[in-house]
């Protein structure tokens, strides 16, 4: 019989009605023939509540304790909802996460699933009964109680959907679908039919917060078809699944984070090595680091900046103290007022001059960007905290995301390809991959790449006011020119730097597009490397996973081989080496995630 995944978000069960509501919706699934499990979050605002309670308590309170509070938001919901479908003539039975035989690690607060146990759920669900899972938190090895981070209820009817091969994950939220941003932000937001899970991936990543992000990584990874609802109406929603749905636009969505602090850490020595140490500090203290810039040494010095959520900066100010008192040189400096504008989309694969109109709607705000990055499909902007609403509104009208989108045929969740269960397939993956894994959210890197046909352009002194980005940028896209990877970090002094690749057939074009912008400031200067290598990692949920970009550096350190330039995201991390290494740092990453030589 097949089983379908239903997920109520915290509004969804709310009230006593909405709870009936929520029940009434697992009871005509019932009805229809299917197994239902239900996985279901604390009612309303009660987790804020609860983490309110405690600091009235303590400004410290132990983690155990934490989270064995928290969990008892979704012990309540799971009871209710069970008796609700009691009254509905149904047969139910609620279970916590260590009921159900959910695993972690013991990472209190933001444990990861190591792995789930089937086999009480389907009893029960052979016996006849609608199963009413407690979302976001498991058990560890001792058996202490442990939850996934906020917004973890999206993972464990994820992951539970994935274990037990579900026909259907459907998350039941308070708003109608995935839309192209927030639609509390802004009003005109348009709710996507369907979207990949690449770019759900990044969106979530980058602050779509409809989604916990980890969710989509097992989604991804397991090729569960997800669909986002309305818990208040009958709309279909938003389909997740393998193929996006548009793929006319170029930009899909964005989304905003507000609470983003900026670390530089600056006068690094420039050697193999210097990066491993950092993230491997950063790793150590779990970090959630998110953009990543370095960019070209000057005068034998390096430098990287990155950004953490603003509650992680005194961490992560003691992780970097760590990092230089081990490198014996360097300095730190932070700052907080800044916020993260993203935008996501496929058709970034094969458009040139997204960043462009990007950074010349920002230009023409006022805004400075005082650190870009970018991915295949996304590219983040870091503005001034003060501005960022205003950012979030003109980029998505900019890019006419407002506009009705060009209708696509409904995909049918179970057909292969589409993201349903292709059965053979799907054991496939479980042979190959999944079982090569200890625990269910390890990270899964499927590929290395080393791409050296491109060039390095660097332009050293860039004044740091507002437009310049942009006008650089433009004059490059006029010119028809691909950029791929863009780095941009202000510096201390003052001055930005910003360092992008091109394809080498490209250089000599983009070179001169560039020197004619360049005449206009005064002081500017501009390199290029003509032969470099990059080399690509590629994966799901690598940003999330702190140890990813630990591994990487450290692999190329050890190889002895010199980082100029570093690109993250959620699929893909970057890092640009000098040409001849290209060949060995491949070897090295392959190496390091055990990935066969396709060269060989
Ligand atoms: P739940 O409690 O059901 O898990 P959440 O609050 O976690 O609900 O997620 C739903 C909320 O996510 C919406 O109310 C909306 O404000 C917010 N949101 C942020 N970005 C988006 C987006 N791109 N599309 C839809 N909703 C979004
Ligand atoms: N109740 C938890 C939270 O508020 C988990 C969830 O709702 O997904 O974060
Ligand atoms: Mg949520």
């Amino acid at each position: 019989m097949s089983i379908i995944v239903q997920k109520f978000g915290g509004t969804s069960v709310a009230t006593a009605e909405r709870i009936t509501a929520a029940a009434q919706r697992a009871v005509a699934a019932k009805r229809a023939g299917h197994q239902v499990v239900m996985v279901v979050s604390a009612r309303g605002k009660k987790t804020d509540e609860l983490v309110d309670l405690a600091a009235q308590i303590t400004e410290s309170p132990r983690a155990r304790e934490m989270d064995m509070l928290l969990s008892t938001g979704e012990q309540e919901s799971v009871a209710l909802v069970a008796m609700a479908i009691h009254m509905l003539g149904e047969q139910a039975v609620s279970m916590t996460g260590g009921q159900i035989g959910i695993v972690t690690d013991s990472t209190f607060s933001k444990a990861r699933i190591r792995s789930i146990s089937t086999t009480a759920i389907q009893k029960q669900l052979d016996a006849g009964k609608i199963v009413v899972a407690c979302g976001f938190q498991g058990v560890d090895d001792e058996g202490n109680i442990t939850t996934l981070g906020r917004g973890g209820s999206d993972t464990t009817a994820t992951a539970l959907a994935a274990a037990l091969r579900a026909e259907e994950c459907e998350i039941y939220t308070d708003v109608e679908g995935v839309f192209s941003t927030d639609p509390r932000a802004v009003p005109e937001a348009r709710k996507i039919q369907q979207i990949s899970y690449d770019e759900m991936l990044e969106l979530a990543s980058v602050g779509a917060g409809v989604m916990h992000s980890r969710s989509i990584e097992f989604a991804k990874k397991f090729n569960v078809p997800l669909r986002v609802r309305p818990s208040f109406s009958d709309g279909v929603g938003t389909l997740i699944a393998a193929a996006g749905g548009d793929e006319s636009r170029v930009v899909t969505g964005m989304a905003l984070v507000k609470n983003e602090a900026r670390v530089t850490l600056l006068d690094l020595p420039d050697r193999p090595g210097v990066m491993s140490t950092v993230f491997a500090r950063m790793a150590a203290h779990k970090i959630p680091i998110d953009m990543v810039v370095q960019n070209v040494a000057v005068a034998g010095k390096a430098e990287v900046s990155f950004t953490v959520p603003s509650g992680d900066l005194a961490e992560t100010l003691t992780a970097a103290e760590e990092a230089i008192k081990e490198l014996g040189a360097g300095k730190i400096q932070s700052g907080t007022h800044v916020a993260k504008v993203s935008a996501v989309g496929n058709g970034m694969r094969t458009h040139s001059g997204v960043a462009a109109q990007m950074f010349q709607i920002i230009a023409n705000l006022g805004a400075n960007i005082e650190m870009i990055t970018t991915s295949e499909i996304k590219i983040s902007a870091l503005v001034d905290r003060k501005l960022a609403d205003e950012t979030l509104k003109e980029l998505h009208q900019g890019f006419h995301l407002e506009a009705p989108r060009a209708s696509v045929p409904p995909v049918g969740v179970r057909q292969t390809g589409d993201g349903g269960w292709d059965t053979e397939a799907h054991d496939a993956l479980l042979r190959d991959v999944v079982s090569r894994l200890s625990s269910m959210e390890d990270i899964v890197v499927s590929e290395v790449l080393l791409d050296d046909a491109q060039s390095r352009v660097t332009i050293h002194n860039l004044p740091d006011v507002p437009g310049t980005c942009a006008q650089l940028f433009t004059a490059v896209a006029e010119g028809d020119v691909m950029v791929d990877m863009i780095v941009q970090n202000v510096s201390h002094d003052g001055s930005a730097e910003v360092s992008f690749t091109v394809n080498r057939s490209d250089l000599d074009r983009c070179l001169l597009l560039t020197r004619e912008v360049l005449e206009a400031w005064d002081g500017a200067q501009l390199t290029s490397e003509r032969d470099i290598a990059k080399l690509t990692v590629v994966g799901i949920g690598l940003r999330t996973h702190t140890g990813v970009g630990e591994k990487m550096f450290r692999a190329l350190a050890e190889a002895n081989i010199n980082i100029q330039m570093i690109n993250t995201s959620e699929i893909r991390m970057s890092a640009v080496v000098q040409a001849n290494q290209g060949p060995a740092g491949l070897q090295a990453l392959q190496q390091t995630f055990g990935l066969q030589s396709d060269r060989a």
